[in-house]
């Protein structure tokens, strides 16, 4: 499971997510002969029990330069950022505390999945730290990395193999009882039952295709199974029809009770309840407060409010 984590955070770095599905990753890296770019600490350690805090310590980030390459099967990689390099975080400083909930909010391209990346140290920050617990995530090892933070993105990761492999990812010992109540809490049950493989479906491109909004739900039910201490939701729902958005809407915010989370939604219900609501802009964080607070301060947040969110949904 180390090596299927390593690669993972590797491929990201090279902005190939989409390729998680066509081959498997040990493949790219033979082929590109590539160094992952994330790599576990030899006397790394496991976050203590308890409950963890999340932290970001001045963070100052740019998105590491794309190692050259020209084969023809991996075009999507020369579709880089042209800003790639640029600097993407200017100096990010924040705490969640333990069973707290904040979320991130603010203009497309401000830097709020790039924060969110950090947490589960899908890159390391070029100054500054992330810290869970107190520990720098660098010194962390990938395994309680795994159990500890849940991440829900926008276009869900999955592994090219098995909904059993990928439900299993962070919850080696769950039972396939407990899997299809997460699925059906992420309601996917009744699909994942009606497949003649069932479980042991291989999904992914080579195998069967589930749609961005059965991508999304198969990483949420990982979630609701895992439960693990951390939460990081990517405009979790994005992809949810209105229909199923509701119900999965619910059994997220189950899942966050008690823990703690950072979320960037894009919905205001789910930004009004955080305890604290940070707004990002040009890579770095301009206001902070609740959501009355910030409402009364008449800034960014207030703007936001009327122009992103006002709109989609009846002020309360
Ligand atoms: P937000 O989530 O607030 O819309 P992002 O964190 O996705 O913002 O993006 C912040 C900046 O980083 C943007 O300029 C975006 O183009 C750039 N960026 C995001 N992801 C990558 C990546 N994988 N490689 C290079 N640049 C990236
Ligand atoms: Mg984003």
């Amino acid at each position: 499971l180390t090596r299927l984590y390593t690669p993972l955070t590797a491929l990201a770095n090279l902005r190939v997510d989409i390729m998680t599905a066509l081959v498997s990753f040990e493949r790219i890296f033979e082929v590109l002969d590539l160094e992952p770019a994330i790599t576990e600490h030899p006397d790394a350690r496991r976050i203590p029990a308890g409950e963890v805090s999340v932290e970001l310590r001045d963070v100052r980030f740019a998105y590491p330069p794309a190692e050259h390459v020209s084969l023809a099967s991996l075009e999507e990689v020369a579709t880089l950022d042209s800003r790639e390099g640029e600097q993407v975080l200017n100096g990010v400083d924040f705490r969640v505390q333990a069973g707290r909930t904040v979320a991130l909010v603010g203009a497309s391209g401000a830097g709020k999945s790039t924060i969110a990346s950090l947490v589960p140290r899908l890159y390391d920050v070029d100054t500054g730290s992330v810290r869970l617990a107190g520990v720098d995530v660098r010194e962390v090892s990938f395994a309680s990395l795994r159990e500890t933070v849940g991440v829900v993105a926008q276009d869900g990761h999955l592994f090219h193999d098995t909904i059993r492999e990928n439900l299993a990812y962070a919850s080696r010992d769950a039972t396939e009882e407990q899997m299809y109540a997460a699925l059906d809490r992420a309601r996917l049950g009744s699909l994942v039952a009606s497949l003649p493989d069932g479980l042991d479906t291989v999904v992914g491109d080579r195998g069967y295709r589930l749609s961005g909004g059965e991508r999304q739900r198969l990483t949420i039910a990982r979630l609701l199974l895992a439960q693990p201490r951390v939460v990081v939701l990517d405009e979790a729902t994005a992809h949810l029809d209105a229909e199923s958005e509701a119900a999965v809407a619910a059994a997220l915010a189950d899942a966050l009770d008690g823990r703690t989370a950072l979320i960037i939604a894009h919905r205001l219900s789910t930004i009004r309840s955080a305890d604290q609501i940070l707004v990002v802009d040009g890579g770095t964080i301009v206001e902070r407060g609740t959501h009355q607070e910030l409402l009364e301060a008449g800034g960014r947040y207030a703007d936001l409010y009327r122009t992103q969110f006002a709109e989609t949904e009846p002020a309360a």
